[in-house]
């Protein structure tokens, strides 16, 4: 049996949207990860087999390689490159699914249209603090994944048995991802129940696994040793570590979108280390991913340095200068944030 975590009217308010809308629309946020792409196809696949058959996925650009596989994402519209016809999906919608983001800004040039679409909107999340710009807003910080929210909300509306085999591939895909393959932020015994009723869907975990984290060129392995051995920098008595990649040293190992994914955790191997930064400069700007294990609140980091935010252990920003400059921020805030609680930031491992 699983708690009854999300509100009921909230789950009878989108059950009748549901039912009565006719076009559906599912966005999620820029960058998409697997929870994200994960939780908006396991959607996609219930709409479906519900039997509405005018239903878009849109994120805000494009996705890593590794999650391309996942059924339906052939359909996927990628605003950047579709923007036009993204946006009269958009108004045509009778109902919009904004899943795994709590803030327009979070998609970017997409926030514009959802904001002025008159289509009922539903909120499916679990960072903290969701802005309300939503008819329903189901957000609980509790729950690890977006995807598993999506499952709970389908079995809240009394049609498990409209998940298929697909819906369950893409669900459990954003359940572990997010989690680092049940790793961090996993302790919850219902979780393994609802991977349960996903394997009695037919869904190879297994194989799942490998095909999200086996299936990475060699250039992204080099990439990896290269930034663990020359471009980690440790500072035991913060108990943190960075590491840093200017776009240069990037295309010296022939990067693509997602080979970086997950460098941010390396260091948190390292006995001592609780908090980890990684730094990726791009064209304009430098993305900044945050991680941490037990009390060091990165979103907060995220938030007052670098314009981001997210969960306490896993976070991130975004940082407009130079790369010289980012490392600066990040070694300054090491310097001034918390400053006397350095020694409550014990590895709780
Ligand atoms: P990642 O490091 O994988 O890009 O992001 C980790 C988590 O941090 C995401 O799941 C998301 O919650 C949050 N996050 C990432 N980038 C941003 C950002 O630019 N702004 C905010 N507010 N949160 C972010
Ligand atoms: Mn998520």
């Amino acid at each position: 049996m699983i708690t009854k975590i999300i509100h009921e009217d909230k789950i009878q308010k989108a059950h009748k949207y549901v039912e009565k809308g006719e076009s559906f629309v599912i966005i999620t946020h820029v960058s998409p990860d697997g929870d994200a792409i994960g939780s908006a196809l396991g959607l996609f696949h219930f709409l479906g087999a519900y039997g509405k058959d005018n239903v878009s996925v849109i994120v805000p650009n494009d996705y890593p390689m590794f999650l391309k596989w996942l059924p339906g994402s052939k359909d996927v519209t990628i605003y950047e490159k579709y923007s036009e016809f993204a946006d009269q999906l958009i108004a045509d919608a009778d109902v919009i699914f904004c899943l795994d983001f709590n803030d327009p800004k979070r998609v970017e040039k997409l926030a514009d249209p959802i904001l002025k679409s008159e289509a009922r909107k539903v909120l499916i999340d679990h960072h903290l603090n969701p802005v309300d710009f939503c008819n329903v807003t189901m957000s609980y910080p509790s729950i690890s994944s977006t995807s598993e929210m999506v499952f709970r909300f389908i079995c809240r509306m009394g049609l498990f048995d409209l998940i298929s085999k697909e819906g369950a591939e893409c669900i459990y895909a954003g359940m572990m991802t997010d989690t680092g393959s049940f790793t961090y932020n996993s302790n919850h015994p219902e979780i393994y129940t609802i991977i349960g009723e996903l394997i009695k869907k037919g869904i190879d975990k297994d194989l799942i696994y490998r095909r999200i984290n086996q299936v990475y060129s060699e250039g992204r392995l080099r990439l990896m040793g290269y930034s663990l051995y020359e471009k980690m920098k440790v500072y035991p008595e913060k108990q943190a570590a960075l590491i840093t990649l200017s776009m240069d040293e990037l295309n010296r190992f022939n990067y693509q979108t997602g080979d970086t994914e997950g460098f941010v955790n390396l260091p948190l191997s390292i006995d001592g280390i609780s908090f980890t930064v990684f730094i990726r400069e791009d064209t304009d700007y430098a993305k900044i991913s945050l991680r941490s294990v037990g009390d060091f609140p990165c979103n907060e980091f995220a938030s007052k340095y670098f314009n981001g935010g997210g969960h306490k252990n896993a976070s991130g920003g975004e940082f407009y200068g130079s790369l010289a400059d980012a490392i600066k921020t990040f070694e300054e805030g090491l310097i001034h944030f918390y400053p006397n609680k350095a020694e409550d930031f014990v590895k709780d491992k």
